[in-house]
């Protein structure tokens, strides 16, 4: 449910208004834009009258929300959320493009990574260090050594690092060592740990489970949002269907769905959505054509030594014409890449 104040209305009435709703067990997520003072309330609205609010001559309007999902939902914040790192912001007119190796395997391959990406555009770097791999057996990560090894990178090119948490127990780490804390698909519905970074403060990459419907996916990121944390960027990876040639199936359509009932910036990641090289440049200018607000892009000096993901990492130079096309389509789009 959402009160739509009256504009001009006195502070003193919405606050006691918002203490009256408050004792009836709601929370309040308050939205002031220009032109209008929302209140939206969270949790179980049963005992709040609607006729009872639109005696109060303050209020202009009640809105029932359908959707489950409350804080992710646009009607709560009309404006489009902007996550800021640093001087880089993700939703707002800008295209990011976050790059990097599937997993950090070495200084030298990482840094050399994060040197080239620089130079070409990208503005994030990407790497696992913890790696969810269907396999025991397959490489895990270097683990801490991986993050020790990213800060370098980070130290020496000057871009942010998102890397993926799998575990509650190396939060603390991660908050002080990571640029953006990823949330893997195989993770999205692992309610502790969402619960965690939720109370973590730092921004988080949600990527779709990959038998995730977009309504779990926004539920997934009210989990993080009713703990505290607003700061929440979705990314479309590609959800499993009966099709074989490809690795997962990328949802296009959920980019401007997501767009219509959600204010949170959300972005492609057309390297796991497709699992093949020569996908990475179609589906990456798809997302930024369909309104995402960038894509996260595997690339990788040699993938044909790749430790993981090779088969659908891209080369410097491969990712230096997705660059210069992806430019191209956004002075249509009235985007910056
Ligand atoms: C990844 O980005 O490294 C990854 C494992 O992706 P996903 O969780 O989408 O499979
Ligand atoms: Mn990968």
């Amino acid at each position: 449910m959402i009160i739509v104040m009256k504009l001009g209305t006195p502070v003193e009435q919405v606050e006691k208004l918002k203490r009256k709703v408050c004792s009836l067990g709601c929370e309040i997520h308050e939205s002031i834009g220009e032109n209008y003072w929302l209140l939206g309330l969270v949790g179980d609205t049963s005992k709040v009258d609607k006729s009872q609010l639109l005696a109060n001559r303050h209020v202009e309007k009640v809105i029932a929300v359908q959707e489950p999902f409350k804080k992710a939902n646009k009607l709560f914040h009309p404006e489009n959320t902007v996550v800021r790192i640093g001087e880089r912001q993700i939703g707002g007119n800008d295209f990011i493009v976050i790059a990097g190796p599937c997993s950090v395997e070495s200084e030298e391959q990482i840094v050399g990574i994060a040197q080239e990406i620089k130079k070409i555009g990208a503005s994030f770097l990407r790497g696992g260090a913890f790696k969810p791999r269907t396999s025991p057996y397959s490489f895990q990560g270097l683990g801490d050594e991986g993050l020790e090894l990213l800060k370098i990178a980070r130290q020496k090119t000057g871009l942010p690092i998102v890397t993926e948490i799998m575990s509650p127990h190396k939060l603390a780490k991660f908050i002080d060592d990571v640029d953006i804390i990823q949330i893997g698909a195989r993770n999205m519905q692992n309610f502790d740990l969402l619960k965690e970074v939720g109370r973590s403060g730092k921004p988080i990459l949600l990527k779709r489970g990959m038998c995730a419907t977009i309504e779990e996916l926004l539920m997934a990121a009210e989990y993080i949002m009713s703990a505290g944390n607003s700061e929440v960027i979705l990314c479309e990876r590609g959800i499993r269907t009966f099709e074989k040639y490809t690795r997962n199936t990328l949802d296009l359509s959920a980019i401007p769905v997501i767009k219509k009932y959600s204010h949170l910036p959300v972005i492609v990641d057309p390297s796991h959505a497709s699992g093949l090289w020569w996908l990475v440049e179609p589906l990456a200018k798809a997302a930024l054509v369909v309104g995402a607000d960038g894509i996260m892009v595997e690339v990788h000096n040699d993938p044909a030594k790749a430790k993981c993901d090779g088969q659908q990492s891209i080369k410097p130079a491969r990712f230096k014409l997705l660059m210069d096309k992806l430019r191209l389509l956004a002075k249509v789009e009235n985007k910056n890449v």
